[in-house]
């Protein structure tokens, strides 16, 4: 299993009040595959998943990707860990907008060990024409295509989407899921990615339900179905 998440616990606590924002969560993942985590809002999706991309700590459990135990790597290893294996996209793509698209991706390919040609990677993503530009010159679609972009510059193994269609219109966000299944199947990246739309879950080849904390669904899927095919 590239992911392999056993009886991961995560809570919060403010004042006397203990928050169990995840309470034993077990997640397998096989490597090049695609894996939906769908659940309602503070159900701790985001928890979840920024712990196994090394951005948080687990208080027990394992968390192992790629054959490495990351809970129990020390502050620098994690932080190497997260750099070099990790590429992240978010809802509101997170670019830094003094900088042109250039780059923002050029940040992260000049921190990588073996980062792929920043003007590939833009012809992959279908912005290679707004390579100068600043990210307010860019639509929101656009936008969501230079952050996965930077994310893939580093080649990474492991690809981690938080509701990365969560603030884009229906048409825009099939051409984005689209375009994370064609790097899923030309890079070979493992993609975990969070949504709220049920729908989309035809796309990946393993889909995790979480409610309150915990995994209470696991459904592997026979059949995957093209994104740009899936309706809503
Ligand atoms: P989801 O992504 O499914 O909406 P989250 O993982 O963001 O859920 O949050 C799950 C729960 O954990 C929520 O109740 C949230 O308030 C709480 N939580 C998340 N991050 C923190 C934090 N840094 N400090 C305190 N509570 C947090
Ligand atoms: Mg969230």
């Amino acid at each position: 299993m590239f992911i392999d998440v056993s009886d991961l616990k995560k809570s919060y606590t403010s004042g006397v009040v203990k928050n169990q924002v995840l309470k034993g969560i077990g997640l397998k993942l096989e490597k090049g595959k695609i894996g939906i985590i769908l659940g309602p809002s503070g159900s701790g999706k985001s928890t979840m998943m920024n712990i196994i991309g090394g951005i948080d700590r687990g208080d027990s459990g394992s968390v192992t990707v790629g054959g490495v135990e990351i809970n129990r790597l020390n502050d620098d290893r994690l932080t190497d860990y997260r750099r070099e294996k990790v590429g992240f996209v978010f809802q509101f793509y997170n670019l830094v907008p003094n900088l042109t698209v250039g780059e923002n991706i050029e940040v992260v390919a000049s921190i990588s060990k073996s980062p792929l040609n920043i003007d590939e990677v833009l012809a992959a993503v279908g912005v290679q024409d707004k390579k100068h530009s600043f990210p307010r010159e860019l639509s929101g679609g656009e936008q969501q295509r230079v952050s996965i972009a930077r994310a893939i510059v580093k080649n990474p193994k492991l690809l981690l989407c938080d509701e990365p269609t969560g603030a884009l219109d229906y048409q825009t966000s099939r051409s984005i899921l689209n375009l994370l299944q064609q790097v899923n199947e030309e890079y070979g990246t493992t993609i975990l990615m969070i949504t709220h739309n049920t729908a989309i879950a035809s796309m990946a080849n393993r889909v995790f339900k979480l409610r309150n904390g915990e995994i209470v669904e696991d459904i592997i899927n026979q059949t995957i179905f093209p994104a740009e095919r899936i309706e809503w």
